[in-house]
């Protein structure tokens, strides 16, 4: 288990979203978990996500969590629908609606790499 959180991590420094992906009833998951949440198979194949996906909801913050993202504030959060089926969380462009499509990129924070969504180019 620590090794796919290990990978996980891997893959988003590359820029990547990996997920889950059941052999046995073709459900998407995009926590690694080491077995599949619909059916309890193990029997899961990693893939990466193509980055295109489909605001279902979004905030703007304007207070801080925690002192490290204060100089980030105004920030946004999205909830996305990928097109894979997972929804993720992530932080995105001020001024997107539910329903826009969306692209993914990843944005240093400190250590870590968070995932940002932003309009996407192409309408589809
Ligand atoms: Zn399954």
């Amino acid at each position: 288990m620590q090794e796919l959180i290990e990978r996980h991590r891997q893959d988003a420094a590359e820029g990547k979203l990996a997920y889950e992906s059941c052999r046995a009833c073709d459900h998407h998951q995009a926590f690694v978990r080491g077995f599949c949440s619909r059916c309890g198979s193990e029997d899961l194949e990693w893939k990466t996500a193509a980055g295109g996906g489909r605001v279902a909801a979004h905030s703007v913050l304007h207070r801080a969590p925690t002192p490290d993202y204060r100089e980030k504030v105004p920030y946004a959060i999205a909830l996305v629908d990928l097109d894979e089926g997972m929804r993720v969380m992530g932080h995105a462009g001020l001024d997107l609606k539910p329903g826009e499509r969306v692209s993914l990129s990843f944005a240093p924070h400190g250590e870590r790499s968070l995932l940002r969504f932003d309009r996407s180019s192409r309408e589809e």
